[in-house]
C-alpha cells in the first residue's frame, strides 16, 4: 500500500500538472486569418480539409500536389469559403527541385511564410514486406526527403516570421506496425530528423515551433479502401482531425495525438510494456 501511494500520488500530481498547462491556451481561428500557410498532399484527404479549414479562417493558402485539376477545385473552394487567398503549385515530391521550388513560389505570391503543413504521403503496399528496395527509396524520398528539403529552403522565411512547421506522422512513426514496413520507416525517420531539430532551435535560440502529428486511422479514400476490411477499429473523421492538427499548430504543441484515445493512451505502453503495445498493436488486425 505504502509503495503504491509512493508512485500513485507523483502520478496523480503529474497528470494533474499536466492538464492544467495543456488546459491554459485555448486555440481562437483568429489565431490563423491572414497567415501564408503552405499544405502538401491537399488535393485530397486531410491536407483537402486543411485547406478548407484555413480558409474559413482567412489564411492565405498555398496548396500542392500532383493532380492539377483536383487542386484547381480545392483553391476555388478555398476563396467560395473565404480564404485571403488561394493558389496551387503542381508537381511531384519524388523530384527535391520541386519540393524546394513550391517554397520559392511561395516566397514570391505570399511576400513569406508563417507556416508549412508537410502532409502528403506517397503510394505504397499494405501487406508483408516484399523485399523490394526501391520502392523504400522512392518512398523516403516522397515521405521524408521532400519534407526535410522543404524545411530547409523555407526555413529563412519561417525564422522571420517566427513561424511553424507541421510534420503530418503516423502511430507508425512511434511504433512498429505490420504490413507497412516502407511506410512505417518513412514515418519513423521523421519523427528522428523533426525532434532533434526541435532540440537544436532550443540551443539556438530560433523560435520556429515544430508540432508532430500522432494520427490513427482516419477516413480518408486511401486510408478506407486500403485498411477498412482488416483493421477492426472505426476511422475518425478526416474534417476534425484536420482542425485539430491546426489547433495543435497554432498552439505550438510539440506533438498532436488523434485521436489521443487509440494513439497517445495505447504508447504510454512503449516504455513500460512494449510487447503487450506490439500484442495490441497486431491485435486491431483481423
Ligand atoms: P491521401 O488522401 O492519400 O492524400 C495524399 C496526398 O498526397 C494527396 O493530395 C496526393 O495528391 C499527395 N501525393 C501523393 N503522392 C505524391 C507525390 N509523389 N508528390 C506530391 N504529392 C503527392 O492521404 P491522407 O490519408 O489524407 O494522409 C495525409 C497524411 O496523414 C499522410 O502524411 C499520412 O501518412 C497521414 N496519416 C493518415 C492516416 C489515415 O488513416 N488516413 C493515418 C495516419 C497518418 P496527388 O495524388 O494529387 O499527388
Amino acid at each position: 500500500m505504502g509503495r503504491l501511494q509512493k508512485i500513485l500520488i507523483p502520478f496523480l500530481g503529474l497528470v494533474l500538472a499536466f492538464w492544467f498547462y495543456s488546459a491554459r491556451d485555448t486555440f481562437k481561428p483568429e489565431m490563423l486569418r491572414g497567415k501564408r500557410v503552405i499544405v502538401t498532399g491537399a488535393s485530397t484527404g486531410i491536407g483537402e480539409q486543411i485547406a478548407y479549414h484555413l480558409a474559413r479562417m482567412g489564411s492565405h493558402i498555398l496548396v500542392t500536389a500532383r493532380t492539377e485539376a483536383k487542386l484547381q477545385n480545392v483553391v476555388q473552394r478555398c476563396l467560395e469559403l473565404g480564404a485571403a487567398s488561394a493558389r496551387f503549385v503542381s508537381g511531384t515530391m519524388e523530384d527535391t527541385a520541386f519540393a524546394q521550388h513550391v517554397v520559392r513560389e511561395a516566397q514570391t505570391s505570399l511576400g513569406g511564410l508563417d507556416m508549412l503543413i508537410l502532409n502528403h504521403v506517397g503510394a505504397s503496399y499494405f501487406g508483408f514486406f516484399d523485399g523490394d528496395v526501391e520502392h523504400v527509396r522512392k518512398l523516403l524520398e516522397i515521405n521524408f526527403l521532400s519534407y526535410v528539403a522543404m524545411t530547409t529552403s523555407a526555413l529563412p522565411m519561417l525564422k522571420e516570421s517566427e513561424g511553424s512547421i507541421v510534420v503530418v506522422s503516423s502511430m507508425a512513426g512511434k511504433v512498429g506496425f505490420p504490413f507497412t514496413v516502407p511506410y512505417s520507416a518513412t514515418k519513423f525517420a521523421l519523427d528522428g530528423f523533426f525532434s532533434s531539430l526541435r532540440q537544436e532551435f532550443a540551443i539556438q535560440s530560433i523560435n520556429v515551433s515544430i508540432t508532430l502529428c500522432i494520427l490513427g486511422f482516419i477516413d480518408t479514400e486511401r486510408a478506407v479502401r486500403a485498411a477498412a476490411e482488416v483493421l477492426r477499429e472505426r476511422p475518425a473523421p478526416r474534417d476534425e482531425c484536420a482542425l485539430e492538427i491546426l489547433k495543435g499548430a497554432a498552439l505550438r504543441r510539440r506533438e498532436l495525438y488523434y485521436r489521443y484515445s487509440s494513439t497517445r493512451l495505447p504508447l504510454l505502453l512503449r516504455d513500460c510494456a512494449a510487447e503487450l503495445l506490439d500484442y495490441l498493436v497486431r491485435s486491431r488486425y483481423r
